[in-house]
């Protein structure tokens, strides 16, 4: 069962007139619209796809006929809805362009294998041809991954793995599975889950990335305390190159050399094309127990993070929202709440010690009985210590019911002139304090800067999303009004501004976002000169003809350029340049 693209939304989150999963009643708007300080709420609907302006086809006749001759031309699409749906991927940025009908990109030709040996073939054609290929999953990249830019080339084809989608074995005394790199999430936890295991890879982006893109930019699931981050499940893969197949073998672990796997995974697309992947697989659980906790402070909820994960509590998920999170929660719950009603919850939590400054923190805990009430107990023990209170399973179980919601509401919050963004990071325990601060004085300091008018201002919060033993990761919302003369403009600012503030402060680029363009700016940073000749030289082995993602994590270095600089060349958007970061001449 594969997604039919048709059906997607070329412009926003979900599938094509379906209803949004939750309504937001009138009351919740005005109240937003008080917290952002704007009189009301705005009106900047979307372009339709009739008022889209994408680039002309550059395929000529004969590159056409290599195609349609590997994978049939029925696999071949042109319209102006599939191209579009293939210009950009879903990053606020993304959005911006495309809702503006102006995506600048768009891939020639998008283009639906069917086999391994398909894909093979289409990527020995393209270097040939001197076509750039965009590799897309689900196309859910928040960081200009499947942009189909490639100036370097003659012209541009996505490949789209959906058609590559079937579960190829489920081996239940190893616990290890496989499958072809396009299936979507919600396809591939049902097939596993009819066997009775599961991968418990939940991403936000679940119900429309695929397991491909997951492996290709080295990502996390919600719940990857439980089941692990990319790097903890995957066992092998097969990778399509120009030069033809890299096979890398599921052993449950090896010391011949260097880790093939984890130079794939990661990779996003610059390497070759993840056309099946090998996995550990769990037992599906029997339990799930989602429990909200309220700690006096963000220190004492992430040291109390800490301690859990160093003791070993077996949680499978901690996810904690800082003070200005919570607050911003308490508010969009209370909208509509009796006056008496809060006033009561205040005194409660203030006879209970909580004052200004409490961090709300999920605890998820599934598996067999046993396991998570021992687990539960543990972590209760320690929560204990910590001064937080229980506050039961109702707000853990409402954020489990809406974990996938987020990216319905930013569409919903485009539409009305407000901007949504998300940044995260991951750094030691010891340094998540001043990261924390730091990277949100930077976020609030660019929100204020690039504010669109006297009196309105944007809103920033903070989340502890994955935890290790040695440290935790970072992610940072901000909601803001859009400055809607010159939105990329307001955008670019506040990314630049973020991002030199995380590296500045030691954290990551990117803990599960990846690089694609919109962080390429910031690689030599984090991986230093002989690093990034190292991934160049892989690259040189691999796509000699670079005809692979171009512009994507591993661009050439010289000259440098201030990244997805090409992005304003011609834009029917505002445009203007970025402030000018350390060491970027151009
Ligand atoms: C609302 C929202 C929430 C998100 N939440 C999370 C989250 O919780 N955790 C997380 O990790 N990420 C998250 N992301 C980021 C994004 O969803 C992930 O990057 C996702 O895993 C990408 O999968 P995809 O199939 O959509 O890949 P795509 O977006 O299609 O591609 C991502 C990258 O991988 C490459 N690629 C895709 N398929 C293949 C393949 N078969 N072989 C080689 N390269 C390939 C592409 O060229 C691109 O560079 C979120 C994104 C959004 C929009």
């Amino acid at each position: 069962m594969s997604i039919d693209r048709a059906n997607i939304r070329w412009n926003g989150w979900g599938r094509e007139n379906a209803r949004t999963t939750f309504h937001v009643p009138e009351t919740v708007w005005t109240w937003l619209a008080g917290v952002l300080g704007m009189p009301a709420l705005l009106a900047t609907p979307a372009r339709t796809i009739e008022d889209i302006a994408l680039p002309s086809v550059r395929l000529d006749a004969h590159d056409r006929g290599a195609i349609d001759a590997i994978v049939g031309s029925e696999q071949v699409h042109g319209d102006a809805h599939d191209r579009a749906r293939h210009a950009l991927g879903r990053s606020y940025y993304d959005l911006l362009r495309l809702r503006a009908g102006a995506p600048q990109f768009a891939p020639d030709a998008v283009v639906y294998p069917r086999s391994t040996s398909e894909v093979l073939a289409l990527l020995a054609m393209a270097s040939g041809r001197d076509l750039a290929v965009v590799p897309f999953g689900g196309g859910t990249s928040v960081v200009g991954g499947v942009t189909a830019s490639a100036a370097s080339h003659r012209a541009v084809i996505a490949i789209d793995m959906s058609r590559m989608s079937t579960v190829l074995f489920v081996d239940m005394r190893s616990l290890v599975a496989s499958a072809e790199a396009g299936i979507f999430g919600p396809d591939l936890e049902k097939q596993l889950q009819s066997h009775g295991v599961t991968l418990g890879h939940y991403p936000q982006s679940f119900e429309f990335s695929t397991l491909g893109g997951w492996i290709a930019h080295r990502g996390s699931g919600q719940a990857s305390g439980g089941y692990g981050r990319v790097k903890d499940w995957l066992l092998g893969l097969k990778l399509a190159t120009p030069r033809g197949l890299l096979e890398v073998k599921p052993f449950p672990a090896s010391s011949a050399g260097p880790d093939l796997l984890q130079l794939v995974a990661g990779s996003e697309g610059t390497l070759g094309i993840i056309a099946e992947a090998t996995f550990r697989v769990r037992s599906r659980p029997t339990v799930s127990h989602y429990g909200a906790f309220l700690f006096p402070s963000f220190e004492s909820g992430a040291d109390a993070i800490r301690k859990a994960v160093q003791e070993n509590v077996p949680a499978t998920m901690l996810r904690l929202s800082d003070a200005d999170e919570t607050e911003f929660q308490r508010g969009y719950a209370g909208v509509g709440q009796s006056e008496l009603r809060k006033h009561l919850a205040h005194l409660y939590l203030r006879a209970r010690g909580v004052t200004a400054g409490a961090s709300l923190l999920i605890a998820g805990f599934e598996g067999e009985p046993a396991r998570v009430a021992h687990a539960r107990r543990a972590f209760l023990a320690i929560t204990k210590k910590a001064g937080a209170i229980g506050l039961g399973q109702g707000p853990g179980q409402r954020w489990l019911k809406g974990r996938f919601e987020a990216p319905y509401l930013r569409d919903e919050l485009m539409g009305r002139g407000v901007g949504v963004d998300t940044f995260e990071t991951a750094t030691g325990w010891t340094n998540v304090a001043r990261l924390h601060a730091a990277a949100s004085a930077a976020l609030r300091e660019a929100l204020r800067a690039s504010a669109p008018k006297e009196g309105s201002k944007g809103i920033t919060m903070c989340h502890i999303s994955h935890a290790y033993t040695d440290g935790a990761s970072l992610y940072f919302t901000c909601i803001f009004p859009r400055a809607l003369d010159d939105e990329i403009g307001q955008w670019r600012m506040i990314k630049t501004a973020v991002t030199d503030a995380l590296i500045a402060n030691g954290g990551t680029l990117s803990h599960h976002h990846g690089v694609g363009e919109d962080h390429l700016a910031w690689m030599e940073e984090e991986k230093g000169p002989l690093g990034l000749d190292l991934l160049l030289a892989a690259k040189a082995a691999l796509d000699p003809k670079g005809v692979l993602n171009p512009g994507k994590l591993i661009a050439a270095r010289t000259p440098f350029r201030p990244f997805a600089q090409h992005a304003f060349e011609n834009s029917a958007l505002p445009a203007s340049r970025p402030p000018a970061r350390k060491g970027a001449g151009e």
